[in-house]
């Protein structure tokens, strides 16, 4: 049960504790004219939900009463999607045609009553004589039928005797109410189509209004809950069943909000315009926000549920974020799917000096999950790494393997590029690499320090596979139409790599691919021979990542170059953290080819492809400084980070330096004449006296230390003066590397390549 009752639960209490019904009774009312989507799981948990909850009874009813639009296959898709979701519903299908002829039988006793008459005003003259909200309507001058003629009429209308349009019956309330449904409202209508169900038995069909409240009725519904859009409709409810004297026990309607959501458009009618159209594959396709495209794409039916309990039962109307759905999942799943390796993007490494081949042993939970299970995980020569996860000239910040930074491979070894190998096109294509065979993961006694961890898969025994990479199908918070697609809603990966055991073991339906997100193997198209895997959710909500980035993205890359934090690829990762606050506008067309071509051609993270994108000054610098041959990463991070916050103050024309000077600045960082944390002083002294980077290098005596002879008497010095340190370091305590290095960067004012730095020391410390 809920946490907290809500109003439709207090309702059903209070009626069952004063006796008003022995049992409550519910249905879900769905009309089979399309699939459910998350919507229609809202109805379902209420009215299922509540009877459930209360030792009653729920029906599922198809609300078939219009021939044009309803089909089986609708029909069918509505019972999956109740059971899926875990529900069963009391008896068999129920159909508002199984009423039919009841149903005829209530309109002619209200003709009888003279509560109803046949009218044959055409449909605009009806509208017309409505009148408006201000304006009261006029009745029109058939209702004054007598009710021989009436009846006459209306067995001859379900005979079939008048074409569509000719005639409709309406009830007689109220022509001059406030409450426009109450002004005469329509009961049956004359079409001649073919019924899924009653085939051409009928001709007449009866309207919502009239079917449903006496649908509940015959079946003995208690609580008839509907969304908001009905409440006026209410009265015409209540009307039907007190004229014919129904009840009690009655059933009664109550009201909540329906669900609505951003970045979703969430009508079955604008959801199959998207099915016909072929925008999307099909009502299951796993961006379509159906239930059968969620059940696709991966997600558990409970992820479905909790979200629906959590968003809660309410009387007013609102929009719902979807990263609140999409937490639901990953709420569900984090606890329970196995953490498994792949690589989308295969990058070869060729392990030099590693011979043969091993088992390695890996947990598929991590420590904070209350499941065991491992797996072997086959290592050999060569294995693939993510493309990313090598950076020849990484960017502030950047804590995976590069030339001269190890890292380690989960669950395995820690590895050191040794050289990168590039086609003619300069495109890298295999990393030549060496291992250090005391750094086994759990048993490593090498002392090297590392900040991240990577995922890799054996060449030998991985298992190629395609990968789907979904987003949200729109771009835009309210989406209206096909306009508003998102153009990077599927992204296919098809050269993926997946560890052995995913195949061959299968622990489970739905996988963690560590630092990717939550994937299931598509239902429809995977097999063993071809695999293929619906991405369900990425780790994190990149939406909200994205636009909180814009505000800080400059303040953030700063920060991250001046604190290193330890081991663990984990850490860098959830450094960008999730949250949904500060939402920022989606890059429109042109930025959105900028970002694409930033990423993909310059190799640019997002959080640098992004701003860039945006801002015409910053991008106009940038562009500049590239034609003064600096690295495109480098060069950026400058602008971010530097630049950027200059021209909060000034604009470009007042700057003492142009691109040039950046360019300049860039290219002695990536030639390691000054380190990056130099190259910030010297920046400050370009902005002050519009100097070029070079002369103020040079007058400043601020050129990188790279001789090794230089450095080592520096070590030495700092090992000296820290006797108890080098002891506690060499009895294990690895952290105290970072200690030292911070020392000797120190003593040589900053200067001296931490690279070296950092391999000298590994030969000093021992
Ligand atoms: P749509 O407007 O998407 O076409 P509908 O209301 O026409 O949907 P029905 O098949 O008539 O769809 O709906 C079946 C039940 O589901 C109704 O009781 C309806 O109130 C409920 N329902 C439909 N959409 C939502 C929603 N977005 N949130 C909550 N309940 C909904
Ligand atoms: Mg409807």
């Amino acid at each position: 049960m809920e946490k907290k009752k809500d109003f439709l639960r207090a309702i059903v209490e209070e009626d069952l504790a004063s006796g008003k019904y022995e049992e409550v009774v519910t249905r879900f009312p769905p009309e089979p004219n399309g699939f459910p989507h998350i919507g229609h799981a809202k109805a379902i948990t209420i009215n299922f939900g509540i009877a459930r909850d209360f030792g009653g009874r729920c029906h599922l009813r198809m609300d078939d009463t219009n021939p044009v639009t309803e089909e089986e296959k609708y029909a069918k898709a509505i019972e999956d999607a109740v059971r899926w979701l875990g529900y069963e519903w009391d008896g068999p299908v129920r159909h508002t045609s199984d009423y039919f002829e009841r149903l005829y039988h209530y309109a002619v006793e209200l003709i009888q009553m003279g509560k109803a008459y046949v009218d044959s005003l055409s449909e605009e003259e009806i509208r017309e004589y409505r009148g408006t909200v201000t304006e009261p309507g006029r009745r029109s001058r058939y209702a004054e039928r007598s009710v021989e003629e009436n009846l006459d009429l209306f067995e001859r209308m379900r005979k079939g005797e008048f074409k569509d349009g000719e005639h409709v019956l309406r009830a007689k309330i109220d022509m001059s109410s406030p409450n426009m449904q109450l002004r005469d409202p329509l009961l049956y209508r004359i079409r001649h189509a073919r019924h899924m169900r009653t085939g051409d038995e009928w001709c007449i069909y009866p309207m919502y209004d009239f079917a449903h409240c006496l649908s509940d009725y015959i079946e003995g519904i208690t609580h008839s809950f509907c969304t908001l859009e009905f409440e006026n409709n209410r009265a015409i409810y209540d009307w039907i069943l007190d004229t014919l004297r129904l009840g009690p026990p009655r059933p009664y309607q109550y009201e909540f909000a329906r669900l609505n959501m951003n970045y979703t458009v969430m009508s079955k009618r604008k959801l199959k315009e998207l099915v016909d159209s072929g925008k999307v594959s099909g009502w299951d396709d796993p961006r379509m926000p159906t239930i059968a495209g969620y059940r696709r794409r991966g997600y558990t039916p409970e992820s479905i549920v909790n979200f629906c309990n959590a968003i809660g039962i309410s009387k007013a109307n609102s929009v719902v974020d979807v990263a609140q759905l999409e937490h639901a999942i990953r709420d569900d799943l984090n606890p329970k799917a196995p953490r498994v390796m792949c690589v989308l993007d295969p990058l070869k490494v060729v392990i030099e000096n590693y011979e043969g081949s091993e088992e390695l042993e890996a947990s598929y939970y991590p420590h904070d999950v209350p499941k065991e299970g491992f797996r072997k995980l086959p290592f050999s020569r060569e294995i693939y790494i993510e493309r990313e996860d090598f950076s020849e000239h990484p960017p502030k910040g950047y804590y995976r393997l590069t030339p001269d930074q190890p890292v380690r491979l989960r669950h395995a070894y820690i590895i050191r590029c040794k050289e990168v190998i590039k086609d003619e096109e300069g495109r890298i294509t295999e990393i030549r690499a060496e291992y250090y065979p005391d750094s086994k993961s759990g048993a490593d006694t090498s002392g090297i320090k590392v900040r991240s961890a990577i995922q890799w898969v054996d060449a030998a025994t991985g298992y190629r596979a395609e990968v789907r990479l979904y987003d949200r199908l729109f771009r835009v918070e309210n989406p209206q139409g096909p306009e508003d697609l998102n153009p990077d809603s599927l992204r296919i990966v098809q050269g993926a790599l997946v560890e052995r055991a995913v195949i061959e073991e299968k622990p489970d339906e739905r996988f963690q691919f560590e630092r990717q997100g939550y994937f299931y193997p598509d239902p429809v198209d995977s097999s063993d021979e071809h695999p293929v895997f619906n991405r369900i959710v990425s780790l994190k909500d990149s939406w909200a990542k994205k636009s909180k980035k814009e505000e800080k993205s400059t303040k953030e890359t700063a920060a991250k170059a001046t604190q290193p934090k330890p081991e663990g690829a984990k850490k860098e990762e959830r450094k960008e953290s999730s949250g949904g606050e500060g939402r920022v506008a989606p890059l429109d067309e042109a930025q959105r080819r900028i970002f694409d071509r930033y990423r993909k051609k310059l190799g640019l993270k997002e959080e640098q492809a992004n701003p860039l994108a945006r801002d015409e000054t910053l991008r106009t610098l940038f562009e500049a400084g590239l034609e003064h041959g600096a690295a495109p990463v480098t060069l950026a991070n400058l602008i971010l980070n530097e630049v950027a916050r200059e021209l909060k103050n000034f604009s470009l024309g007042e700057l003492r330096y142009g691109p040039e000077a950046l360019a300049e600045l860039a290219t002695m960082i990536d030639d390691e004449r000054i380190s990056v944390k130099i190259a910030k002083q010297v920046f400050e002294e370009m902005s002050k006296s519009g100097e070029s980077p070079a002369s103020i290098v040079e007058a400043k005596g601020w050129e990188q230390i790279s001789d090794p002879k230089a450095i080592r008497p520096v070590i030495e010095e700092v090992l000296e003066k820290n006797p108890e340190n080098v002891v506690k370091y060499r009895e294990g305590n690895q952290k105290l590397f970072g200690f030292f290095v911070g020392q000797v960067l120190k003593a040589t004012g900053g200067k001296a390549n931490p690279r070296l730095v950092n391999e000298l020391l590994i030969q000093a410390l021992g």
